[in-house]
């Protein structure tokens, strides 16, 4: 028997539809619950719409150029160095990838990582390497902080990419939290995994990917340890992918060879974006366990968009004061989409 629930449940609602000289008209849309967290969303596909023609105009990429302080010019006078008993260096490097403190923090471990010295990269050119390379020089820096202060052990690796996500500069770049205690979202995972332990003597995570791939209908597949699938009650408008890293309770368990297959896998996820002209998401990965209550590392990403004409914010007071989110995909339809560019063979870039 099913020990998780996947709670949907069918609304329907009617008006007179003035596109049809009034005639009466019934809609259908879902209200969903994450089993985990409770996180309830509402799945409208007939609110679906295409990107296509709302793409940032190349002027606008060219204008944000100008000053930007992570260009290579302008990044080594611009941002700011650690303090010389945490990193003597100032910045930490790895490949092009530059690790520095954040100007404006609001943890007191936060960081950026510069993932490259292009200005802009289209989200199907990110390369592997500039992926690995800004994960893994993220993960030295957050075992730094692990051997000095081993109880802040709650970090997440973060990526707004493009405005529309809440990126504030185009130039590609990721931010490192670390803290002692977990974020409320990851707070949530945590209270939920402890009660399905005590509930049902096992652990959730493992329980969800095997039944997950069992069902088929919302899992992507793997990259070495690492699973991609789509959740079930999604955080984004435009759904939401989860990815599990098995066996890996911690980031600092994770070796080059996960971060390779989690660069693997983005970069087939980006593929899909680009093809549907979605070209902005956040990204969060988590790590962090409660005591006796052990977790995966595991990471959410959203695609996020503007709606045309007015480039509409996809947040609306719903999910800013309500906590639900309004989905325009049915998960099972995005999964059917995005498999294609999961199984593709082609040699990756
Ligand atoms: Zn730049």
């Amino acid at each position: 028997m099913s020990k998780i629930e996947f709670y949907q449940k069918e609304v329907k609602t009617w008006f007179l539809d003035p596109k049809d000289s009034f005639m009466e008209k019934e809609l259908q849309f879902e209200l969903r619950k994450d089993f985990l967290t409770g996180h309830v969303s509402r799945i409208l596909p007939f609110r679906r719409r295409k990107q296509s023609e709302h793409e940032t105009p190349l002027e606008v990429l060219e204008a944000s150029r100008k000053d930007c302080p992570f260009c290579p010019d302008k990044i080594f006078g611009l941002t700011p160095k650690f303090v010389s008993d945490f990193a003597p260096e100032g910045r930490i490097r790895r490949g092009k990838a530059v690790l520095f403190p954040n100007s404006f923090p609001y943890s007191r471990y936060n960081w950026v990582v510069v993932l490259s010295d292009e200005h802009v990269i289209p989200l199907d050119c990110i390369s592997k390497e500039i992926l690995r390379d800004g994960f893994l020089v993220a993960q030295e820096g957050i075992e730094k902080v692990r051997l000095k202060e081993p109880a802040l052990q709650y970090c997440s690796i973060n990526w707004n990419y493009f405005p529309q996500s809440g990126g504030g500069l185009f130039h590609p770049h990721i931010q490192v939290v670390i803290e002692g205690s977990p974020t409320s979202s990851h707070q949530k995972v945590l209270e939920g995994l402890r009660k399905y332990r005590k509930e049902r003597g096992s652990f959730f995570w493992e329980d969800y990917l095997l039944e997950e791939i069992q069902i088929g209908k919302r899992y992507l597949g793997k990259q070495g340890k690492i699973h991609f699938l789509i959740a079930f009650s999604p955080r984004g408008v435009l759904g939401e992918i989860v990815v599990l890293f098995s066996e890996r309770g911690l980031m600092s368990d994770l070796i080059m060879d996960d971060w390779e297959d989690l660069s693997q896998g983005l970069i087939k996820i980006f593929r899909f974006f680009k093809s549907q002209s979605i070209e902005s998401f956040n990204l969060a990965i988590f790590s962090g366990n409660d005591e006796g209550v052990p977790s995966w590392v595991y990471a959410r990403l959203c695609p996020r968009m503007y709606f045309p004409p007015w480039s509409t914010s996809d947040i609306n007071y719903f999910e800013k004061l309500h906590d639900e989110v309004i989905c325009g995909v049915t998960p099972e339809e995005l999964c059917k989409e995005l498999q294609p560019f999961f199984h593709e063979n082609k040699d990756l870039i």
